[in-house]
């Protein structure tokens, strides 16, 4: 396996399947059984999932809500995800954690990283839910924080978008994909990874990013194969 423990990002919208809103359940289970084929092979999987299926604090906060109390929202959207992925997971016979980065014991556990690792070294999926716990970030900013804590290989990703390209290919015919990247020249030519706080955290801490199609079928696998899957970000 081209690496032993990776951090998958899914965003909340990618849980929507064709839905405009909420949890898919068929998308769910096939999520939960492209984890299972690279828990298998012995991957240790970290996930951090988003909230943007059901909240996000931006759009609350645009129609008027406080924005740290509208974050909190987005948070709490975070964990109802997390949970239900867990149970997608476990209903695949696969072992799982969920801690939460803001405290609420009956429903996950309490985030503390070296309690995560050891649930990774046991090879239980852990996923990470409420973000980093603090308004005014992202969960792509709460991927990067965990997977620096909890010295991942790499950032997967998940997007419905199979890499990075010159330009916006849902809206530009002619864009084309690129197979890897440098963060200098993301940030030069401005293309859109992750949100900067992100990005410029990964990049500090050289922890490379891969961003590939997470609907297509058998895509998480064949890139932890070596395949070329996606578009690879790295110093
Ligand atoms: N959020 C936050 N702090 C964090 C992570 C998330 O306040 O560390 C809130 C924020 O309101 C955000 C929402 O949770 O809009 C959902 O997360 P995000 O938008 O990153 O989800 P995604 O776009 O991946 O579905």
């Amino acid at each position: 396996m081209k690496y032993k423990r990776i951090l998958l990002k899914l965003s909340g919208e990618s849980l929507m399947g064709d839905q405009e809103y909420g949890i898919n359940g068929e998308r769910l289970k096939e999520y939960a059984s492209e984890i299972r084929s690279v828990v298998e092979l012995g991957v240790e999987v970290a996930i951090v999932i988003g909230g943007g299926n059901i909240f996000r604090g931006l759009k609350g906060a645009s129609e008027g809500m406080d924005r740290t109390q509208a974050d909190h929202m987005g948070m709490l959207a975070t964990v109802i995800n997390g949970l239900a992925l867990q149970s997608a997971l476990e209903a695949e016979g696969v072992k799982t954690r969920l801690q939460s980065a803001i405290e609420m014991n009956k429903v996950a556990e309490p985030y503390i990283r070296r309690r995560a690792t050891r649930h990774l070294e046991k090879g239980r999926v852990v996923i990470f839910g409420a973000g980093t716990g603090n308004p005014y970030f992202t969960t792509d900013t709460a991927a990067t924080l965990r997977a620096i804590e909890v010295d991942a290989d790499v950032i997967l990703k998940g997007t419905r978008v199979d890499g990075v390209y010159t330009a916006d290919p849902e809206k530009d015919e002619s864009a084309v994909k690129y197979e890897s990247i440098s963060f200098k020249e993301v940030y030069e030519k401005g293309l859109n990874v992750m949100d900067m706080t992100a990005f410029t955290l990964s990049k500090e801490n050289d922890l490379p990013i891969i961003v590939f199609d997470m609907n297509k079928e058998g895509n998480l696998l064949n890139l932890l194969k070596g395949e070329k899957v996606g578009t690879l970000v790295a110093n």
